[in-house]
Parts: structure tokens; sequence; C-alpha cells
């Protein structure tokens, strides 16, 4: 056991120390910049923005979690609450309900609304304000932007960034150093997910990165990711030019650089199997 925790931990010292230690359960809120916190718990971050016109919070991520968020949040302030989603799926946009109890206003890219009526168990807010390419929340003295590039992590995916503040908070998209199981990727857009990062890199400006499901992020860690992605997306186009099945492919392509990634050798055939998919089909 210690052996594959001192493994875990050397792949993964900057992203996922947490992961390892256990310690999830505990409501973490860090505040990275004036007024700009990360709420971190069960596996899942918040962008958190306090200001004296309002607040403003990323994703709920489940009943329990926007729970102790809003305790976290009364501490701080008892400004009201506008809720912003990242994306449709409903492990990060369900349990809003308790800000939209309070009259919380809830924002999302357009795609969403018919996206998060689908939920059987009915535990998704569903959008009152939404957008197409971009939105700009003014709130106090903080700029919070919403750009649509497109499906990568869901089908209406927000890439939010504060320009002011040079804060990025990316869902999905932006998991670096971990390769996710079959079940977290089977509806992933990797080809749209390459484009996400892509543009990410090249357009927008930022210091601080808060990443959706890990408790720690760095603006050093999206080239890397973007590597990764472009690796996988090489080897699995050249494949399938050459005439390799999926199935092939997964058995084949090896991406050794990226080797000490946690759950490489687990789960990189899934992800071959999801970007060989999404480029068949398109998303
Ligand atoms: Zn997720």
């Amino acid at each position: 056991m210690k052996s594959i925790l001192t493994a875990i931990a050397a792949a993964t010292t900057l992203a996922n120390a947490a992961f390892a230690a256990g310690d999830e359960m505990n409501p973490v809120m860090t505040e990275l910049k004036d007024g700009i916190y990360q709420f971190h718990m069960a596996h899942y971050s918040s962008l958190v923005a306090i200001t004296n016109q309002g607040v403003l919070v990323v994703d709920t991520n489940h009943e329990f979690r926007a729970e102790a968020m809003r305790a976290e949040i009364a501490k701080l302030t008892d400004q009201p609450v506008e809720v912003v989603y990242s994306h449709d799926h409903f492990d990060h946009s369900r349990g809003g309900q308790i800000f939209k109890d309070e009259g919380a206003e809830f924002i999302a890219q357009e795609g969403c609304v018919e996206l998060m009526s689908r939920d059987q168990e009915n535990r998704v807010v569903v959008p009152d304000v939404t957008y197409a390419d971009e939105h700009r929340i003014e709130l106090g003295d903080k700029i919070i932007d919403l750009k649509y590039f497109g499906s990568s992590g869901g089908q209406c995916q927000s890439v939010i960034q504060m320009p002011e503040d040079k804060v990025l908070m990316g869902v999905d998209w932006h998991l670096p150093r971990f390769l996710v199981s079959n079940a977290r990727l089977n509806t992933h857009d990797y080809v749209g997910a390459l484009n996400t990062l892509r543009r990410v890199s090249s357009e927008l400006d930022y210091d601080t990165v808060i990443s959706g499901h890990l408790e720690h992020s760095a603006p050093e860690l999206l080239p890397e990711e973007l590597a990764f992605v472009e690796a996988l997306y090489a080897a699995v186009w050249e494949g399938l030019q050459n005439g390799k099945t999926v199935e092939e492919l997964k058995e084949t392509v090896k991406l050794p650089e990226f080797d000490q990634w946690l759950f490489y050798k687990e789960n990189l055939p899934a992800h071959v199997e999801r970007m060989a998919y999404a480029i068949w089909h398109g998303h």
C-alpha cells in the first residue's frame, strides 16, 4: 500500500496530493486572490467570487457539497449568490436548489437548458440566463467571462475566465496528469477538448488555474495537458488512417512520455477508444 501511495504521490506532486491523502470529505475554502476562492470537496472544485455586490459560484456539484459551500460562504459574506454552470453533466450541475430557494440566478451556455431538463431525478436547477458564444458578468469589482469554445467535457461547456484577475477555471477538459476511467470518459468530446485546450492556450491570459476536480492546478500544467491530448490525437489519427481498428489501437497506442500520469496503465486504452470515436463521429 505504501509503495502505491508513493507512486501516486510521485506522479501527481502538483495535481492531486489530497486524492492519496483521503481527506476529500473536508470542505476546503482557499483564497486564491483578493475575493476569489476555490471551494474544494469530494473531488470537485467550485470557483467562488465574493464582492460587495454579490457572490458568484461556479458549479454546485451535488446537494451535500452545495450545502457545505453555502456554509463556508456565509462565514465570509451575507451578499446574495448567483450560480454559473460550467457544463451540463449532472454530477456537476445537481444540487443548486439551496441557492434557488434564496433567489439565485442560474447562468449557462444556451445548450444547457435542454440537456439539464433531462435529469430523471429532477435535481438540476435549469438555467434562467443563457448565452450563445460569450457572456460577461460584472459583479461589484469583478469581471467573469464565460466563453463557448464548442463541446468538450460537456455539450454546453463554458470556459470560465476572470480577465482582470487572470484566473482560469477548466472543468473536465482540464484534468492534468490524470487519466479518468471509461465511466467518466464516455461522453467526453476528445476532439472538442483538444480544440478547447488549443484555444485556451493561444487566446487567454491567466496565472491562476482551477481544475473542476483537482485540489491543485497551475498554469504550467496546461501546456503539458495540451501535449498529451495532441499526442493522443496524433497517434489515434495515424492509426485510423492506416486502417487500424479501434481494438487494435487500444492495444498498440502507447504514450510513454506520459506514463507517470495517474492511472495511465489502467485507463490509456479507454482514452484511445474515446479519441477514436470522437474522430469517427465528430464529437
Ligand atoms: Zn467532471
